[in-house]
């Protein structure tokens, strides 16, 4: 897979402003056939999101790049069925109150056993983190669906698990707190992290 580096420039609103780098590419790679560069122009991020705990998330880290003028970085992970992919967003504050959101692909890894292919289905009671990628089936725990004898639920609606939103918690608010410009949030995925 080449490497992959796509950017969007959104005001205080979450409106789209310009989009570039690998955007099509990545839209297209990953069923996205209806959000190309050309028609994502002055819609709203959130328009593309589809679920309110992941709204918040982008709601909450733009927010706080912009109030604060620092620096956020967030990994996450958008795995394909045969591939476990980290990503790094970096959202950074311009002027006039915008910000520029880049995700750049750190690294993406074959599975020697492919997941199941899924699909979305905002009633599905499995859930998927849209930060971690974990999967969390009716009543039972998070798991990473690439772990041995984990099987990925089919159909899932997507959410931000407790372990992610607490992460994001507290690094919009060190952000936040931090109030210097070109102060740095982060968040990172550890492999094999205990989610219990
Ligand atoms: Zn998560």
């Amino acid at each position: 897979m080449k490497f992959l580096h796509c950017f969007c420039v959104v005001d205080s609103s979450l409106r789209i402003l310009w989009v570039g780098g690998d955007w099509d590419d990545f839209a297209l790679r990953n069923g996205g056939q209806a959000i190309l560069a050309n028609d994502v122009l002055a819609t709203r991020l959130t328009d593309y999101i589809s679920d309110r705990a992941t709204t918040e998330a982008v709601e909450q880290t733009v927010g706080a790049v912009i109030g604060s003028q620092g620096t956020l970085r967030m990994d996450y992970r958008c795995d394909g069925p045969e591939e476990l992919r980290r990503f790094r967003l970096t959202i950074k504050p311009m002027k006039d109150r915008r910000a520029i959101m880049v995700h750049e692909l750190r690294d993406a890894i074959r599975l020697e056993q492919p997941m199941g292919p899924w699909a979305y289905d905002p009633a599905s009671p499995d859930q998927k983190c849209s930060v971690c990628g974990y999967v969390h089936a009716a009543g039972k725990s998070w798991k990473d669906p690439t772990d041995p004898g984990t099987s990925h639920p089919a159909l899932v609606s997507y959410t931000v698990c407790p372990i992610c939103v607490t992460k994001i918690e507290t690094a919009v608010n060190d952000l936040v707190q931090g109030a210097g410009a070109g102060d740095v949030g982060q968040l990172s995925l550890k492999p094999g992290f205990n989610r219990d």
